[in-house]
């Protein structure tokens, strides 16, 4: 029996969803190894510990809360140097934090801090007597590696969306702490951020993602796309890389290889041919539907319902389709 550390990801006062999914996992592998402890680290700017019974409503049994207000915005070194500094107060199995843009950045670095191994990207975790076994979708998510990790702890960062949140309710125990480094003198700093589009779902969070392609013809008929998101409520808009090079859309909406890798609950391919490098970036959705005119597209080979037929016709009815059913029609 031994406990798991999580690094409870935050944006400014807010917990990232990743958190939570990290909180699941770590729970999960607590209870499957024998019933351990997951404690979580909260760094944020001050009152960040109202957001540590949310932690408690997903599983963590203790919330290390540290509010410093150079922790507004994310401070790779301080954060790293934190948690590195409380998983070698012993007793952790595991540090377990999401593979988001933050989680790139800690993972090897509290790795080296620990010189602990580390399995970056996975999409399971199970107990195996010493040894932990991952999965981490590898070549672009053509093959699914099979890792077993020894060690304690070893570091393991979790594909955001591969584990959905599930609550599992604690009474949490908050304990406040001091951050192992000052977050305010930091090598590298966040000097501004400039969010895609307030208000709109982030591709890593959305359940459903309405993605467009070049079979669209114009950025102008990316209207359709935007309006079957919005007839779905929970939807975010994606785009291929041959449309975002064109400037119909921005690069933050570029899913694949060298864009965003998404897992949602639901991707519509709209007009996407389904070349490698954008599948590098979908695959591992849990239901695909292509709509493309060829049907012999290779977006068909991964997709689990296909309409063969011309995005403007298709897409208007698919979207009228969904307004009625949610107005329950
Ligand atoms: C190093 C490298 C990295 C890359 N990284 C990425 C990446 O991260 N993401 C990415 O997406 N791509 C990436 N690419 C580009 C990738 O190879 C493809 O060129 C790109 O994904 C194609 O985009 P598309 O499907 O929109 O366009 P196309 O391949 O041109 O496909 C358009 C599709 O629309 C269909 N179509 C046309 N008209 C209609 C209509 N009226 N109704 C219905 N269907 C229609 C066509 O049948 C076709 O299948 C990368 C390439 C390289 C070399």
């Amino acid at each position: 029996m031994s406990n798991i550390l999580v690094y409870a990801e935050t944006r400014g006062a807010e917990l990232r969803k990743v958190a939570l999914e990290a909180v699941t996992a770590a729970r999960k592998l607590a209870d499957a190894a024998g019933g351990g402890e997951v404690h979580a680290l909260l760094c944020g700017p001050a009152g960040i510990a109202a957001r540590a019974e949310q932690l408690g409503t997903y599983g963590a049994d203790v919330a290390i809360v540290v509010e410093n207000a150079g922790f507004e915005r994310f401070a790779r070194e301080a954060v790293a140097a934190t948690l590195a500094e409380r998983a070698k107060s012993g007793g952790f199995r595991a540090v377990v934090l999401g593979f988001s843009a933050q989680g790139r950045d800690l993972g090897p670095r509290v790795a080296a801090k620990l010189d602990a191994p580390i399995a970056s990207d996975v999409t399971s975790i199970e107990a195996a007597g010493d040894a932990l076994v991952v999965k981490h979708p590898g070549f672009a998510n053509k093959v699914v590696v099979t890792l077993q990790v020894t060690g304690s702890p070893v570091v393991i960062s979790t594909r955001p969306a591969a584990f959905t949140p599930a609550e599992n309710p604690k009474s949490i125990r908050t304990e406040t702490a001091q951050a192992a480094a000052d977050p305010s003198a930091e090598k590298v700093t966040v000097k501004e951020l400039q969010e895609g589009g307030k208000g709109k779902l982030d591709l890593g969070e959305a359940p459903v993602i309405v993605s467009g392609g070049r079979g669209l013809k114009s950025a102008e008929n990316f209207k359709l796309v935007e309006d079957l998101a919005a007839a779905f409520g929970n939807a975010a808009v994606g785009a291929t890389r041959a449309v975002t090079d064109d400037g119909w859309r921005p690069h933050s909406e570029q899913i694949g290889q060298t864009g965003r890798q998404v897992s949602p609950q639901l991707y519509i391919a709209v007009g996407i041919s389904g070349a490698i490098q954008h599948l590098a970036g979908m695959r591992t959705s849990k239901t695909i539907v292509a709509i493309n005119k060829d049907k012999e597209a290779p977006i068909f080979k991964v997709a689990d319902y296909g309409i063969v037929g011309d995005v403007l016709e298709v897409v208007p009815a698919l979207t009228e389709a969904v307004r009625q059913a949610k107005a329950g029609h």
